[in-house]
């Protein structure tokens, strides 16, 4: 059985459409996916039950938030997409997402480039605005050759267009998916390049505000850091979830589905589904 419990639609930064990703977890052979879009579960109302075909579909999502002046990302699984608080909640992140947006306009405006504002609000075409909009935004103008090269000139950690400030804290977004009904996973440990200790204090916190799985596997990783994160899982009694963080097609590399497998010998987040 493949799991993909991380996966991005065009209701956030992936491109495709919710059915047309639900048809593309078909052809390579997903059995449960979750849709994860970045502060918003809109994919949700797009969908209708006959789009789902041989593909089990677990509601979800992915809530940014700050911990210790860092971007983190709390994915929510097996939650109820109507619920109030989270609605309220997702309310709050895509209003943070519109003024944060409007800041990096602003400051990639005085160091030269042509405010992107507007440019950047009709790509994202209804979506909530994150900073691969204004990735493309600059490949497109010729400010950089590749998305690649406008993260680490313009967007990434440290850059101008680097502004975290707005989001829930971790306790509010775990809670927002306790509400929910859902269990709330740390999403990709290993992206955050935090030391075994940083990352240990990270999950202290993560359970305390409620939290109880791990990402063990995001995407193509290394055997290591797989064993490293499945460690870390136990030792906090944390369950384990895997995804794709699948976002675009034509990635040889990336693909819903394609990640590897699970250790045999510990609790998976779907166990208690
Ligand atoms: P945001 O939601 O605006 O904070 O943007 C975060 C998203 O940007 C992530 O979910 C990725 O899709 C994308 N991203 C982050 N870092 C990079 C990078 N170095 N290269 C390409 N995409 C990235
Ligand atoms: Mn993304
Ligand atoms: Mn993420
Ligand atoms: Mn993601």
């Amino acid at each position: 059985m493949i799991f993909d419990l991380h996966t991005h639609s065009d209701s956030s930064d992936g491109s495709l459409t919710p059915t047309d990703l639900l048809s593309l977890a078909a052809e390579n052979s997903v059995n449960v996916l979750s849709i994860t879009d970045h502060d918003t579960v809109a994919a949700y109302d797009r969908i209708s039950d006959d789009s789902c075909g041989t593909v089990a579909l677990i509601p979800g999502i992915e809530l940014s938030t700050t911990w210790s002046g860092r971007g983190i990302h709390v994915v929510g699984l097996n939650i109820d997409p109507t619920s109030i608080e989270l609605r309220r909640g997702i309310e709050q992140q895509q209003s943070a997402r519109y003024i944060r947006a409007q800041t990096i306009a602003k400051r990639l405006t005085r160091i030269g480039i042509d405010d992107p504002f507007d440019a950047v609000l009709t790509r994202a075409n209804g979506a909530g605005i994150g900073r691969p909009h204004f990735a493309r935004h600059l490949v497109e103008i010729g400010v950089v050759k590749d998305v690649r090269s406008a993260f680490r000139k313009y967007l990434g950690p440290g850059k101008p267009g680097d502004v975290k400030s707005g989001w829930g804290s971790l306790d509010e977004t775990v809670s927002w998916i306790l509400c929910a009904g859902g269990t709330a996973v740390l999403a990709h440990p290993a992206k955050y390049k935090l030391t075994t200790s940083k990352l240990r204090l990270l999950l202290d916190d993560f359970v305390a505000a409620g939290g109880r799985a791990l990402e063990v596997v995001s995407g193509q990783q290394d055997p290591s850091v797989t064993r490293r994160m499945a460690n870390l899982a136990r030792d906090f009694g944390l369950s384990a979830s895997s995804g794709s963080d699948f976002h675009h097609p034509g990635l040889a590399w990336s693909a819903p589905g394609r990640f590897p497998a699970l250790p045999a010998d510990i609790g998976k987040v779907w166990d208690s589904w």
